[in-house]
């Protein structure tokens, strides 16, 4: 499939005169009509509720707008949760879906109308003592061991990983927490990645159904939702199929019938926590070439780093790259797009063909939307770039503005000698 900009030169030219580059740019048009195509999607499950990883995108005004389709926040940290506070979300509109978890925020979590999705059976004692008691509704993540499979390719690798619970543990878990109290339980669990297959949502959905009705008989709780998580991936490659979310709810919607159904289970409502589904192609960074270097190899250098974008440097991930004004023209050049930061690995792209770069192009990096700037740092005191919001009528507004020396100074206020003459 070929990858195009949702954004065009002229538009980006009229952009960079009011803002410097980098910037990460939201395509507010994408994002709608992607949310109701998730909403439309599962329409036929009267419970739905996607709950917006706030780790991808953690920006109010775009989660505002997810919430207008109805999705509420899942959120792992404090300032998670004071996010998904600031943007309304109320009585069970937040998934607290967190690990390794600090007493505090399992009190903050209840306070503020969140749902707790315990990690460890070991949890249910600190929530009982953060919070004063066990939330009527309570929600438990689950970690089936060995390799996910589907087919015969191996998926991802859950014995290996640190979170959720065994099957004996979460039965278990249901059997002290309705002694103590809980009346709606849950079931969660994210087992793969990044998908991009149809069926990962269907086969998950299976394994988790299979459970509830397992749960349901051992311990007679009530399984009022299940949430299946993130892991529906986008295609990063040209060469990626992009998945089909209708496609993906009808194979949950057969797993329903077939399996929670006939055992009486027609009221469970299916729970997402999607991140890069919802916002990854849907924003993008966008670098201007500032350097060319040719020694051993072809380099070009542009404004943003891997503080801005760290997937490739972290990765090895691939990010297309559109040379902006140059759609057209063969890609007959092998570069290295790199960054500043004192770290070989700070590259967007290795050995890859482009159009000829020259100096003052733009370059558009695809699919920073999620797990973008979001997972942006501080390294070699390079500091975050403004993140800009592209509405649906061609205007566009800032929605975070860059860092400058005094954000990335601020913590030394406390040392106001110091402080001063770092800002003078
Ligand atoms: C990261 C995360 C998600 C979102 O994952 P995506 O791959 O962005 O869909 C959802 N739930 C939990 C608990 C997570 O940690």
């Amino acid at each position: 499939m070929k990858k195009r900009p949702f954004v065009t030169l002229d538009k980006l030219n009229e952009i960079t005169r009011e803002f410097p580059t980098p910037f990460h740019l939201y395509d507010e048009a994408g994002i709608r009509r992607n949310a109701q195509a998730l909403k439309d999607a599962f329409s036929w499950n009267p419970g739905f509720k996607e709950f917006f990883a706030v780790k991808a995108t953690p920006n109010p005004f775009l989660i505002s707008i997810l919430k207008e389709y109805g999705c509420g926040c899942d959120c792992s940290s404090m300032t998670e949760l004071l996010m998904a506070r600031a943007v309304g979300c109320g009585q069970g509109d937040i998934m607290f879906s967190s690990n390794d978890t600090p007493d505090e925020e399992f009190r903050f979590a209840d306070e503020i109308g969140g749902i707790i999705n315990l990690d460890d059976i070991t949890h249910i004692s600190h929530v009982e003592e953060a919070v004063g008691r066990i939330p009527k509704t309570i929600s438990c993540r689950y970690n089936p061991g060995g390799l996910f499979r589907i087919s015969n390719d191996i998926m991802d690798n859950p014995g290996d990983s640190k979170y959720g619970m065994t099957k004996e543990q979460i039965t278990e878990a249901y059997r002290i927490l309705k002694a103590k109290g809980a009346e709606r339980f849950g079931i969660h669990a994210f087992l793969a990645s990044n998908t991009v297959t149809n069926e990962y949502y269907p086969i998950l959905a299976k394994v988790l159904f299979e459970l509830a009705v397992e749960l349901k008989e051992k311990t007679g709780a009530h399984i009022t939702f299940i949430n299946l998580s993130g892991g529906i991936g986008i295609p990063y490659s040209p060469d990626d199929d992009p998945n089909d979310i209708a496609a993906i709810s009808e194979g949950v919607r057969k797993v329903y019938e077939e399996v929670l159904v006939p055992a009486g289970m027609d009221d469970v409502a299916i729970y997402t926590e999607l991140g890069r589904f919802m916002m990854g192609p849907y924003g993008c960074l966008v670098t201007r070439a500032i350097h060319e270097k040719h020694i051993h190899k072809e380099y070009i250098g542009v404004d943003a780093c891997a503080v801005n974008l760290m997937r490739p440097a972290m990765y090895g991930a691939y990010h297309h790259i559109t040379v902006m004004g140059k759609e057209h023209e063969p890609c007959d050049h092998l570069y290295d797009v790199t960054g500043s930061l004192c770290e070989n690995n700070d590259k967007f792209a290795i050995d890859r063909y482009l159009p000829r770069i020259d100096m003052g192009d733009l370059l558009v990096i695809h699919d920073t939307g999620a797990h973008g700037f979001s997972m942006g740092y501080n390294y070699n005191g390079k500091l975050r770039s403004a993140e800009i919001l592209l509405h649906e009528d061609g205007s566009f507004s800032m929605i975070r503005r860059a860092e400058t020396p005094k954000d990335y100074f601020a913590t030394f206020d406390c040392f106001p000698e110091v402080y001063g003459k770092l800002l003078q």
